[in-house]
């Protein structure tokens, strides 16, 4: 069970906050930090509970000037259970002396435990063990268990079980100036013997969310009288149960609860449904038992086996794994949300959408593609915004916003604050257009796995053909240069906005947002070709996409401008990049350390970090990332550029990274992945530092603000299709694998085209089976040898190693 458990032996409130976000428990519906049940929110603890989408809006006064910000609310605290002894203090953990603790999260059953054995200021010595957990299978449904013993004392004790609305946004240090009051209380009450609920509306969008709980005690082979007594307050409900405690026998504590909002379906009311459904769970033990059911399945969709050399490698997988189905899951497909680069673990970047999707759809495209698809349906569900946004910058087709949240406004922060100098500066992060393309590029991705011709048609093709209007309208001509242009953008590397010392926001030709222009392009007309004649001029003729603006298309694709360095083979990052200064490296690295945020150390010195060729994170290189050698020549191809991906490829990849200081969690992923045909080793140690990313915190405090979903789904993805090689393309399912030598075996499942297929590789084997599935066949391209496979069949290759470095 070792690699499927994440255990803590000791408690450290300094650590308190992390733990939080890691043994964080959600469904994809809602979500609950791990924080101790009773804990209060402050330096060492912040419990928090999130509804996905569940957003509001607020205005604050700052740096002179009102802005709004939209924030993911943290919700009522359903987790708040305390006890005393006699008349004492309430159980406060940071106040006994601990004798034994352990904490452990069951990853393939989705429990957080502790147990610990403590000692009071009076001497009284008490085991305290919980279970928790967010039901996967009823994904209205929460509960806390509690086993309460004492060891060497008898007396009275009290529970006291609460649902607390006195809660704010509060959970991120460089927030706490912005308005943070988002919940209005609406209603407080009791019902039956043991029941109590909460209701809560948020201020701005109006959500109503109801939590009802019931909670019930039980003895080991005695039987107290229980005095319940209720606390009613308006934005507070408790209920306390005291009774009297006998030594070494165990006192069992339930506190089941409901929680439903008003966004919900098939309800009459929030509140009518949280009191039915809390009344109707039989206890603790069939929750749990339906819980693991629905988790099993998805493990057994999910699940990778890994072989290797690291500890903890097979462990963090299936945490990240873990975190991606409690984020979205089976359950939640039907809601209304995207995926937020934070998980609903922590108001980190307010819950927000942004690119990182396209990190993190291939998870779901390998295992469950349905996720994918409700997963795009939210960016389908505001196109109207997004031409809007366009439109209103004199732009046509589509233009979605680099952050996302309730109904796909804009909303990036127009300042952000820099803990470390704590100045606020202009943001100008939202020109981070290439979004767009990313989110064609997910389309077509989720298109080529599942063979939806059906979304394709009505929804895919769409997107697509409205974010290739976008591009074609954002471009200029240069008659100078005989090509097309792209202006006032950011690149994904955020240290570079604008040029030094200019006033104008963005960058002229940033080469991944080109490329990736192209590509949209070339993709938007080959979906055209992919609908019948009669959806495709439908759609056509509705979009008001004429011939002569498709042949346009193509002639963008051909004549896109692409900076390059003097050499002719770096590919600038933006037009003028090579002009700026050179920093000096050895002195921040020997300061900082390997991933650093440069640009908030600059600003703290006097200085900006857009005077120098230094990079957050992988821009140029996304584009080795994204692409295999073939498909980026053939885009250079069509460009009309010469591109030898030969020599080109690890030439960019040295210049880039003597000079990137990881400043996302984002970077290793990429750099593992760009390293893993040419130098396996530099790979797979690139891996493990994005494997640790969030475990460690390597960014020093972030994850405790909640996870880094794009690094965490990255790491997965690239065992699933970097080290295999898998691509999704020209309608057939590619293998080109290439382990590093670190790793002896790995195997899991994939679903293509309405099969399920075993995949296993070890250093010189690939073997795959079509477990189950529909008829047809699929085509399957391993190291370019090409067959057909059918369901139930399976084979083995012995593939050509291809020599590390
Ligand atoms: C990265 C972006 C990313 C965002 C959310 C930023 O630090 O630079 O690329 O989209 O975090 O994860």
């Amino acid at each position: 069970m070792k690699d499927w458990i994440l255990k803590y032996d000791n408690y450290s409130p300094q650590e308190e906050l992390l733990r939080e976000s890691l043994c964080t428990l959600g469904n994809g519906y809602f979500a609950t930090r791990a924080a101790a049940e009773g804990s209060v929110a402050g330096e060492n603890h912040y419990p928090g509970t999130y509804l996905a989408g569940g957003y509001n809006r607020l205005e604050t006064t700052i740096a002179g000037r009102v802005i709004e910000n939209e924030d993911l609310v943290n919700w009522p605290d359903w987790t708040l259970l305390r006890f005393r002894l006699e008349n004492g203090d309430w159980f406060n953990i940071d106040a006994v002396e601990i004798l034994e603790f352990e904490q452990s999260l069951n990853l393939r059953e989705a429990i957080l435990e502790r147990r610990m054995k403590f000692r009071d200021k009076e001497g009284r010595e008490t085991q305290l063990s919980s279970r928790r957990v967010v039901s996967m299978s009823k994904m209205h449904l929460a509960a806390i268990e509690w086993e309460l013993k004492p060891l060497n004392w008898e007396g009275s004790i009290t529970i006291h079980s609460a649902l607390n609305g006195k809660v704010s946004n509060a959970g991120v240090a460089r927030y706490r100036d912005l308005n943070g009051q988002h919940l209005v209380p609406l209603d407080t009450g009791s019902f039956d013997e043991d029941g109590m609920y909460l209701k809560v509306r948020s201020s701005q969008s109006e959500i109503v969310m109801v939590q009802a709980c019931k909670t019930g005690v039980s003895f080991e082979l005695y039987e107290p009288s229980v005095e319940r007594r209720s606390i009613i307050e308006k934005d507070y409900v408790a209920q306390e149960l005291i009774f009297e405690a006998r030594e070494n026998k165990a006192i069992t504590v339930e506190k089941l609860v409901a929680v439903y909002t008003s966004r919900d379906m098939a309800i009459a009311d929030p509140l009518c449904e949280a009191k039915k459904l809390v009344t109707r769970i039989p206890g603790f033990g069939e929750l749990l038992r339906f819980h693991k059911m629905a988790w099993e399945e998805l493990w057994g969709q999910s699940d990778i086996l890994l072989k290797a050399d690291g500890n903890n490698d097979q462990l963090l997988l299936r945490l990240h794994i873990f975190h991606l189905f409690q984020t979205f899951s089976l359950k939640t497909i039907d809601e209304d949300v995207g995926i937020p680069a934070r998980g609903w673990h922590g108001e980190a970047y307010r819950g927000h959408i942004f690119w990182d999707e396209l990190f993190i759809f291939p998870f779901y495209n390998i295992t469950i593609p349905e996720l994918t698809r409700a997963l795009l349906m939210y960016r389908y569900r505001r196109l109207p915004e997004a031409r809007f946004a366009a439109s209103s910058e004199g732009y046509k087709g589509a233009m979605f916003p680099w952050q996302s949240g309730s109904n796909g406004r804009e909303e990036t922060q127009i300042i952000h604050l820099n803990p470390e100098s704590g100045n606020w500066l202009p943001d100008n992060t939202h020109l981070q257009r290439h979004v767009n393309s990313a989110i064609a590029y997910n389309v077509w991705q989720y298109f080529q796995v599942s063979g939806d011709l059906q979304f394709l048609a009505f929804y895919g093709a769409e997107l697509l053909l409205d974010i290739a209007k976008f591009w074609a309208s954002k471009v200029k001509y240069n008659e100078e240069r005989g090509k097309y242009e792209i202006h006032e953008v950011v690149g994904p590397d955020e240290y570079h906005t604008s040029y030094p010392n200019s006033s104008e926001p963005g960058l002229r030709n940033n080469a991944y947002t080109n490329i990736m222009t192209v590509w949209t392009l070339k993709h938007a007309l080959l979906a055209i070709q992919k609908l019948n004649d009669r959806r495709a001029s439908d759609l056509l003729r509705l979009m008001e996409i004429n011939e002569e603006e498709l042949s346009r298309w193509q002639n963008i694709c051909e004549n896109m401008f692409i900076p390059f360095l003097e050499d002719g083979k770096i590919i600038e990052q933006f037009e003028g990049f090579d002009k700026l200064k050179e920093l000096d490296w050895k002195r921040y690295h020997e300061k900082y350390g390997e991933t650093m945020r440069l640009d908030r150390i600059l600003e703290k010195e006097g200085d900006d970090v857009k005077n120098y060729k230094a990079v957050k994170q992988p821009d140029v290189l996304m584009l080795f990332f994204l692409f295999s050698s073939e498909e980026l020549k053939e885009l250079f191809d069509l460009m009309n550029y010469h591109f030898d991906p030969k020599e080109q490829i690890p030439a960019n990849i040295d210049y880039y990274e003597a000079i990137t200081s990881h400043g996302s969690t984002l970077s290793k992923v990429v750099y593992s992945w760009v390293y893993a045909r040419s130098h396996r080793e530099q790979s797979w140690h690139d891996f493990k530092k994005a494997l640790i990313s969030d475990f460690s915190d390597v960014q020093g405090g972030t994850t405790a603000e909640g996870v880094h979903m794009g690094a965490m789904a990255g790491t997965v993805d690239l065992i699933h299709r970097c080290y295999t090689g898998i691509e999704f393309k020209k309608e057939a399912l590619y293998f080109n694998p290439g382990l590093p030598q670190n790793v002896e075996e790995i195997s899991f499942r994939c679903r293509y085209r309405r099969h399920w297929l075993e995949v296993k590789l070890t250093q010189d084997v690939l073997f795959l089976k079509s477990h189950g599935g529909w008829q047809d066949l699929i085509k399957i391209v391993v190291n370019e040898e090409e067959f057909v496979m059918r369901k139930g069949e399976e084979r083995s290759f012995t593939y050509r190693k291809k020599e590390a470095q």
